[in-house]
């Protein structure tokens, strides 16, 4: 048996985000991040329309970039003390994200992370409120997704949540939030959304569900992304539904090792955090040519190929996403990754520990062909120095 879980209503177009003032409830919680959705009046429009809807409202603001531990149990007591019927998360990834762990701790003060981190395994929600995700990044799909990630800072580790409670009951995708991106977290966020839909598509667990939305989301983001970055707004728009439909099938196929790299080389150099988004469209061509030793991944990379009018090879794809990234401005390799801050005998003292953290990781599980702690220090090697992946 599979299970297929998405929202229970997605709202989307220009205009979406007054779908607000058809919430019924009685009181609102806001959860809302840096600053950006407040300058660009989003937020005091959120509030309006849920005040329309008859609601009281109350605003938690300030969730950082990686959210912490202690913001979510600051956003839980808050919403112990307003007692909202609808938790309303605007903002990238980072807002929703803690806003989904706030829900948890809100409805099940005594739970803990040790718990929540068991995947597919939370306590059922919806017993005090429900959940509309308002994305403004055009990437993560949380809105649309069953996981959520927080930060230990103080033990230094990274919570993976996930679990089908999570998934919003509400998205509101409405373009005009992501066209306040700037041009960098276009790129970046846009290929997060392509790794999200390729990985889909070959993942061990994709179904006759996920298939068509991940493949019709490989081609909207080919064909809109690079415009997008180059500010054609309209392309802009038809991303945020793309990515959206990435999300969609990744919800429920789940991801591969793309993303389990991206996770454990993230914030293991002192030079700096390698930007998720763009990790993962460093690495996907030399996947992709890992994966390809598999047969039955082999054949469905060369299907991508195809519907994108490609020669039907693995080869032609990865010549595709290559160029792609070229015009993104996203370098080849993390030697290469902004003017060179990932130090090179760092990279290599680090490499036994990332290898094994990374074949470790969640997504891996999922990934189309089995991989050894040795092949992924060779893998991360091959990503490093832009090497041909030949193994
Ligand atoms: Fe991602």
């Amino acid at each position: 048996m599979a299970r297929f879980t998405l929202p229970r209503d997605i709202y989307h177009g220009k205009g979406a985000l007054e779908a607000l003032k058809t919430l019924e409830g009685t009181h609102a919680i806001v959860v809302v991040g840096g600053g950006s959705m407040k300058r660009f009046g989003f937020l005091d429009k959120v509030c309006q329309y849920l005040q329309e809807a008859g609601m009281e409202t109350r605003v938690f603001e300030g969730v950082e970039p990686d959210p912490s531990v202690e913001t979510v149990m600051r956003g839980a007591e808050a919403m112990r003390e307003f007692q909202p019927d609808w938790i309303v998360a605007i903002g990238g990834g980072s807002p929703i994200d803690a806003a989904k762990a706030m829900w948890a701790f809100y409805e099940y003060p005594h739970t803990t992370f040790e718990q929540l981190c068991i995947p597919f395994n939370f306590p059922k929600l919806r017993t005090k409120a429900r959940f509309c995700a308002i994305p403004s990044t055009s990437g993560t799909a949380t809105e649309v997704t069953a996981f959520s990630v927080i930060t230990d800072y103080q033990k230094g580790v990274k919570y993976p949540l996930a679990d089908f409670n999570i998934t919003p009951d509400v998205a509101i995708v409405d373009p005009a939030l992501a066209e306040t991106m700037p041009k960098k977290l276009t790129a970046h966020t846009g290929m997060d959304a392509m790794t999200h839909a390729i990985e889909a598509y070959v993942s061990t667990l994709h179904c006759d569900y996920t298939d068509p939305l991940a493949l019709h989301a490989i081609k909207m983001i080919s064909a809109d992304l690079v415009d997008s970055f180059n500010g054609d707004m309209a392309a802009r728009d038809r991303m945020h539904n793309a990515q959206c439909l990435a999300g969609m099938a990744f919800s429920n196929a789940l991801l591969g090792i793309v993303h389990s790299m991206a996770h454990k080389t993230g914030a293991a150099y002192t030079g700096g955090h390698i930007v998720h988004g763009c990790a993962n469209a460093m690495y996907l061509p030399k996947v992709i040519q890992f994966n390809s030793k598999n047969a039955e991944a082999d054949r469905r990379y060369g299907e991508i190929a195809a519907s994108l009018g490609l020669e039907p090879t693995t080869g032609a794809l990865i010549a595709h996403l290559k160029a792609m990234n070229e015009k993104l401005e996203i370098p080849s390799c993390i030697r290469d990754y902004e003017g060179g801050i990932i130090d090179e005998a760092e990279f290599l003292e680090k490499l036994p520990t990332v290898a094994e953290l990374a074949v470790g990781d969640a997504c891996t599980g999922s990934n189309p062909r089995a991989i050894t702690p040795d092949e992924m220090a060779k893998l991360l090697k091959c990503c490093y120095y832009d090497l041909e992946v030949d193994f």
